[in-house]
This record gives structure tokens, sequence and C-alpha cells, in this order.
């Protein structure tokens, strides 16, 4: 899902198509465009804004032809042919905005506790699937390497989760995905934006309109999911045959994932993170974000989980990651992890592709496992816990259901001051004691 810049907008492949078959396919040829006739009048050009260049056959929604009218005079401003243009908002009709809402409420990184989605996501299923498609693709993979930074395990993984390795591709038409949030204000800018960038790579020859009927409800498209923005600015002709294709040529696809984790800033020879082993009666406030040199960590007693040492890494800086608190697996997370959320900025995903990553490279699973007997707490119990918390004068800040950083560290606090292992992970029983406390 190359590229997504805001979390919401990742992945729900699965949501995305069980809610895919309900979308009417379009004609392509009966658009009904005309280029450069005025609106007719009471069109439903609302905007006040001076008359569209080009004219289309009402979508029978008004907001959805306002918004039209308005874009295509934008998109003419913006240097886009006109014969782009058409070819992207003709024959488009709004998808149903509760549909539309509904595939990104649904996103699989926020509705499960993040062991289940690295659970799911690292699948025995996925590991022998991506071995064999390395083995498949070694000739490939070692091209991409002498290329690019990025090890050719984190390019398979990114593949894997992304279109379980070229096997899923979406059937979303992309533009209509991109038209529909922008007609109804949702990140007006940004899905504009990737529309602009549509038109583009029709225009410079990379795809054709045709290639983006096959999408992802966020509009990413291809083996590696890239948004098209991401696609114009890091698209790869790897097999140099003029296309970038990255819908059917596996080569197109994983260079242009390998080349744009490389632009992000992929450290060649660093690890994303290492599983560490904490000593008993560690201090988990360490854990608060805050970024040291491997050397210093392992001066506060940790120790690497599974691999005999932490290697050459003595120098480089990491931050301890505990997702499950004390109650599960630890991590030192390094520069790299932060280029993996490049590509879908979720904490969720980015762990999933390097444990996936790490089985690919025939490393070993973790040593801790997760913690699935825990129950997480629901929006409503968070808010509950930070309204407790900050009656009993831990900052907890805004009571917004989401547990952060602020959450945490002020769980921590309290549990500090109760004598307990102040890792800041709220279970149900903490929050128990936190709301007995500030009865
Ligand atoms: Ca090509």
């Amino acid at each position: 899902m190359a590229v997504r810049t805001f979390r919401w907008a990742a992945a729900g492949m699965v949501v995305g198509l069980a809610l895919g078959a309900c979308q009417t396919q379009e004609g392509a040829g009966d658009g009904g465009a005309q280029p450069r006739q005025p609106a007719p009048p009471g069109s439903g050009s609302s905007s006040g804004s001076s008359p569209p260049l080009i004219s289309f056959r009402s979508s029978g929604d008004a907001q959805f032809d306002a918004w039209r009218n308005s874009f295509v005079n934008k998109a003419d401003a913006s240097g886009r042919k006109r014969v782009a243009i058409v070819s992207v908002l003709s024959g488009l009709e709004p998808i149903d905005p509760e549909v539309q809402i509904a595939s990104f409420d649904n996103q699989a990184e926020f509705v499960k506790p993040i062991w289940d989605y690295a659970k799911s996501a690292v699948s025995p299923t996925r590991i022998t699937n991506g071995q064999a498609k390395l083995a498949a693709n070694a000739d490939v993979f070692s091209r991409i390497e002498q290329s690019y930074a990025t090890p050719r395990e984190i390019v398979a993984a990114i593949w894997g989760m992304e279109s379980g390795y070229g096997a899923i591709l979406g059937d979303i038409d992309g533009p209509r995905t991109l038209a529909s949030q922008a007609a109804m204000g949702r990140r007006k800018d940004f899905n504009e934006g990737e529309l602009l960038a549509i038109m583009q790579l029709i225009e410079n020859g990379s795809a054709t309109r045709d290639q983006f009927r096959t999408a992802s409800w966020a509009g990413a498209v291809g083996q590696t999911q890239f948004m098209p923005s991401t696609f114009l600015a890091h698209g790869r002709d790897f097999d140099q045959d003029g296309r970038k294709d990255l819908w059917a040529n596996t080569g197109d696809a994983l260079a242009s994932a390998a080349n744009y984790l490389t632009a992000s800033g992929w450290r060649q020879n660093e690890p994303w993170a290492i599983e560490a082993s904490l000593p008993a009666n560690f201090d988990y406030l360490a854990g608060d974000g805050r970024k040291l040199t491997v050397a210093a960590w392992k001066a506060m007693g940790i120790t690497p989980a599974t691999a005999p040492q932490f290697g050459n890494s003595d120098a480089l800086e990491a931050e301890l990651f505990l997702p499950a608190g004390s109650h599960g697996p630890a991590f030192l997370l390094f520069d790299n992890f932060s280029v993996i959320k490049r590509y879908n900025n979720a904490d969720s995903y980015a762990l999933a592709v390097g444990l996936l990553a790490d089985r690919l490279a025939g490393r070993p699973d973790l040593l801790r496992p997760w913690p699935t007997d825990i129950v997480m707490l629901t929006q409503q119990q968070a808010k509950d816990l930070q309204t407790a918390l900050n009656k009993l004068g831990y900052n907890a800040g805004a009571v917004d259901g989401v547990i952060g950083r602020g959450t945490r560290g002020a769980l921590q606090g309290f549990q500090k001051d109760k004598g307990l292992v102040a890792d800041g992970f709220p279970t149900t029983e903490m929050l128990d004691m936190v709301l007995a406390a500030a009865a």
C-alpha cells in the first residue's frame, strides 16, 4: 500500500475484496464526456466558480457532479491534458458513502490487538508461499539487491502483505474510490492529488486507465499496492519494456518497492528490529520512546532473545518497543522500522512485515509468545481509564479512547506509585485497579 501517509488508508484488503463485490462495473466507452462544452443549466455546479471546461454526463449525484466540475478546472490548471482528464473522470458514479467509510473503519490494523494482526500476517502459509516465491524469483531478487539497499526478505514480505505475493490485486476502480472520497470532502486535497497522479501516469505512458480498475479501497494498485503519487515518484520499469507494470510484471513491482524503501532511507545491512530479553526488575519507563545505542541498552541488562549476539550493532541507536507491555515480546527497533512505516504508517504493519521477513530469511520465530489470552480494552474502557488517571493526577491527556504514549506514561506513574510492574500496559485488571483508586 505503498505509501499511505495516513494510518486508516492502509490495507483492508480482505474487507475491500468482500465489499468490492457490490461495486457495479462501469462501461469503458460510455463516459459521455463532451470536452469544451459548458455545463448545462442546473447541472449541479454549485461551487460558484467558472463553468467546467469539460461537461460530463451526470452521475446522478449532485454533490459528486459539482465536485467533478470544479476539479476538472483544477486539473486543467495544473497542466493535465484533457484526454487524460476525460479518461480518468468520465463515467464515474460515487460509491455509497456508508459503504466507503465502512471499508476504512474496518481496517485490520485497528480492530485487532497487535499480536492478532502479527500472528495472522505471519501465518505458516504466508511463510511457506514466500519462501517458494523467493526461490522462484531468485534472479530478480538478486538483481534488485544489486541496485537497491533493501534486502530481498523485506521486499518479499511487503509483497506478501500487500497482495499475497501478487495473487490479490483488489477489484475497486481507483479513480472511482478516490473521486468518491474527494467529493464527500474526505481528505480532499490528498485524493485529488492521487487523481492528478493517475492522469500523469496515463499521459506519460507508464500505465493505462484500465489498469487502475483493479485497485484497493484506498486507491492503491499493483502487486506492491502503490498509491498513484508514489507510483509516479518511485515506480520502476525493471525489465525496460517501456511500461511500469506494477500489476502483471513482478520485477517492475518489486523493484518499485525496493526503490521506494531505498529512497525512504533504508539503511543497508542494518536490522529492522531485534527481539530483546529484559532483565528481572527492568525499569519499563525506559520504553518511553527514547533512543539509545545498543551498547547503552546492553548496559541496562538487555540481551538478544534469539540471536547469539547483537552483531556489530553496538553503535546503532534503537528504541525499546513493548507492544504487549511486560506480557509479551520486547523489541529494539532500529531506523529501518520507521522506513517500513513510510510504506504504511502503522506499528502493527511494520512489525508484521519485519517478523515475516525474518521468517522468510530463515531466522527463528519469537522466543517470547504473544499474550493471546489478554483481552484488549474497548474504546469506552480506554476512556474510563484516561478519565480516572486524570482524576488521580496522572496526566493521561485528552480522553479520546486511544491508548497512546500519554496514557501509557500516566499508567506507568500509577503503577510505580503502587509498587506494581510499571509497564504502562492497560489490561482489564489494571483498569479495575485504577477505577477503584479513583472511586
Ligand atoms: Ca516494465
